[in-house]
């Protein structure tokens, strides 16, 4: 069967982002949270050479999305893609890139053979978006960080084969849990990150018998249990589940699986 996209979260959480995905003769990398030398070791790791990628996609400003960018930009000659609010917050971070092209949520772009529409998310950052990908027939959707799922949200990720969504605390974790009151706020509010619960909401609304992959993403160390957080998607999906969809999860400190439809 020929491989029409892939996609490998090379780091999901608080602590950095990355995730190569490769489609329509595009290899991208979606967030660039690390440390240059990090993201180019963890794509080595997964026979992805850095010297190969052709583009970086931002989705936010925050940090953990960007720290990388800048280095990974320069160091392999590669055009950055994101929203203007985006490179408002992150230039100075960045420092100087060659080539910054402005994109806009809900137009669409390609790189090379590969079409990327991008989609606002509700999160506490500027212009902050999530977005889904096609190439050949098959369509990928990654939508991270973000607070509630809107309508748009959810209507944009049906009828994904693959799909990497955020399953970011258990609510009585982060309610119990050592974060300040005011993080605590931040987190679950409409504008922060999503829960194991409303993940599993979101996965159900748009689960169809093509989906084939779902991976999920930006757990918090502190405030989720990786188990839980599969655990729960597992048990309330094993009726709708055909037997070929495989559930996996992105990790913080290694990489994750390398999906592929
Ligand atoms: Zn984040
Ligand atoms: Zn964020």
């Amino acid at each position: 069967m020929e491989i029409d996209l892939r996609l490998c979260a090379l780091a999901s959480g608080s602590r950095g982002n990355s995730i190569f995905i490769e489609g329509g003769g595009a290899r991208i990398l979606v967030d660039a949270g690390l440390a240059g030398r990090e993201i180019s070791s963890r794509l080595e790791s997964v026979g992805v050479a850095p010297e190969s990628l052709d583009a970086v996609l931002v989705t936010h400003g925050h940090r953990d999305h960007t720290s990388g960018v800048g280095v990974m930009a320069r160091r392999y000659n590669l055009p950055v893609y994101t929203t203007y609010g985006t490179i408002k917050t992150s230039q100075s971070l960045w420092g100087k890139i060659d080539e910054v092209n402005e994109i806009e949520s809900g137009k669409s772009f390609s790189i090379k053979d590969m079409e990327l529409y991008p989609f606002p998310t509700s999160h506490d950052a500027s212009e902050s978006m999530a977005f889904i990908f096609r190439a050949g027939d098959k369509k990928g959707g990654i939508a991270t960080d973000l607070g509630f799922v809107t309508r748009l949200v959810r209507e944009c990720l049906k009828n994904c084969h693959l799909l990497m969504v955020e399953s970011n605390h258990e609510e009585s974790m982060l309610i119990d849990g050592p974060y300040p009151w005011a993080l605590k706020q931040r987190v679950k509010g409409r504008m922060g990150h999503l829960s194991n619960s409303d993940c599993m909401e979101l996965i159900d609304d748009v689960y169809h018998d093509e989906l084939q992959h779902i991976v999920l993403g930006h757990l918090s160390e502190v405030n989720n249990d990786p188990q839980l957080a599969y655990g729960l998607v597992a048990e309330k999906m094993k009726d709708r589940f055909h037997s070929e969809v495989n559930l996996s999860l992105a990790w913080q400190d290694k990489v994750g699986e390398m999906v592929e439809v």
